[in-house]
């Protein structure tokens, strides 16, 4: 996701920062490129030429063109512009504030992912905050799609609805809103019924089952991967029945990610969760601001440390984000930086949230990443010397070669990872100065 945008707008900024003065037309130039970019990302148009006419606005002011680096000016106003295009800073946290038991109604087209996300949703809930949950299918079209809830639920371990053949929809609301209140569950999720399109009836019945409810949520599921049309079925629904989230599932294809950038502008609503694979702990939150960090290129060390702490000892891994955040950072800490990641396994995934690291993706050939560059990189390091480890500028061609030998590589290696290394302490003066660091705050609190 965002792969190819993410190249195309790091090429553009990169450029401006090149230059030492910026002048309108250079502006206008990037924002020409900015626009070419985005809707080949598939960006809704009057997305992409909101946000162009924005920079524009405020990138050609005394203030930005008179700094001592414009470009750098300019890309954080790229930044904040889209940050806000996302739909500001922060994530919108669900809202399960009323009285119990609270229900959140799950609505979206046939194989968005509804059935799936209900099962995510109820074991976050369930796992994260101890609450109560029922789940219950309101499918009555595809009768499996009943048993395929009953054994999410089990596979969640939460409380499922009994089957009871026969009942419409709004019976089987009502029936677990009832089951909710005399067996005191906190959250009833009710998984609606899809279709393969739009249509009256489906609508219909939402807002019938709405009535009936009262839902906190009503949530709609759409998938990333059909770019512009999940935008237009958002708009849909939402001008049909209202909704109060949107989550976007499959956010770990390779859709161009026009559809999560346009969503909030389009449709007015939030993206709340994202969904980034077929297991049900592939739930995330929309945190705009690590989004558009993902996008420019700067990667998303908040979700990197959150994801981190899942898995990973929490003391050792603040310590060296935090030094990744204030600059300090050298060759010790790199080995002990992939040394963690090797340790978090998936690899594709977490390269995307550091920064810098786009370049190594493609080096590799970006799909078959596997933990081995990492552990050579752990090698070669530990051939060096204390002192080249702390100042990797010393080491020029003699010392290359000796700790090529010492770890059995080659040369070559030996500077593309002094490359990589130095790419990711570019990037990570980048982030400061942009200030990430409350960022980073948040992401750990
Ligand atoms: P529903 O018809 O809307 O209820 O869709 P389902 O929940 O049955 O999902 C349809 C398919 O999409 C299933 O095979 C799911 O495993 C898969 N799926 C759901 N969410 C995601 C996601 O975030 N990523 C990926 N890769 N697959 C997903």
């Amino acid at each position: 996701m965002f792969d190819a945008l993410s190249g195309k707008l790091t090429g553009v900024f990169d450029k401006l920062r090149q230059r030492g003065a910026l002048s309108e037309a250079d502006v206008t130039e990037a924002m020409r490129e900015v626009r070419l970019a985005m809707l080949d990302a598939d960006v809704a148009l009057p997305v992409v030429k909101d946000f162009t006419t924005k920079v524009r606005e405020r990138a050609i002011g005394r203030e930005v063109m008179d700094s001592i680096s414009p470009g750098q000016a300019v890309a954080k106003i790229v930044n904040d512009v889209l940050i806000e295009a996302l739909g500001g800073a922060g994530a919108v946290p669900l809202n399960l504030a009323a009285a119990a038991p609270v229900a959140i109604l799950m609505v979206g087209l046939q194989g968005s992912g509804k059935t799936t996300t209900s099962g995510k949703i109820a074991l976050r809930l369930h796992t994260r905050e101890r609450r109560r949950v029922l789940l219950a299918s309101l499918d009555t079209q595809r009768p499996a799609a009943q048993l395929q809830l009953q054994q999410l639920a089990e596979k969640a371990r939460v409380s499922s609805l009994p089957i009871v053949p026969g009942q419409t929809p709004v019976q089987i609301a009502r029936r677990a809103m009832e089951t909710g209140r005399r067996e005191g569950f906190d959250v009833v999720i009710l998984d609606t019924a899809g279709r393969l399109s739009i249509d009256e009836a489906l609508m219909a019945e939402v807002r019938e089952i709405r009535a009936e409810t009262n839902p906190a949520e009503t949530l709609l599921v759409v998938d990333a991967m059909t770019g512009q049309d999940a935008v237009n079925t958002a708009k849909a629904f939402n001008d049909a029945v209202g909704v109060t989230g949107i989550v976007m599932t499959r956010m770990d294809g390779d859709a161009r990610g026009g559809a999560a950038l346009s969503m909030r502008q389009i449709t007015g609503a939030p993206i709340k969760l994202t969904g980034s694979g077929e297991k049900l702990e592939a739930l995330e939150d929309f945190h705009p601001e690590r989004v558009a960090g993902r996008i420019l290129g700067l990667g998303d060390l908040a979700g990197l440390v959150e994801k981190a702490s899942e898995t990973l000892d929490q003391e050792e891994t603040e310590k060296l984000a935090l030094k990744m955040m204030r600059g300090k950072f050298d060759l010790d800490d790199y080995a002990s930086q992939i040394k963690q990641i090797a340790k978090m396994g998936s690899i594709g995934g977490i390269l995307d949230m550091l920064p810098g690291m786009g370049k190594l993706k493609d080096q590799l050939g970006n799909k078959e990443i596997d933990t081995s560059i990492l552990t050579r990189h752990g090698a070669i390091i530990s051939s060096m010397t204390k002192a080249e480890r702390r100042t990797p500028d010393i080491i020029k061609a003699s010392r290359k070669k000796r700790i090529a030998a010492g770890s059995g590589s080659t040369v070559q290696e030996v500077n593309r990872l002094l490359k990589q290394f130095d790419d990711m302490s570019t990037m990570m003066k980048r982030i400061s100065k942009l200030g990430v660091k409350g960022l980073m705050r948040q992401g750990m609190s």
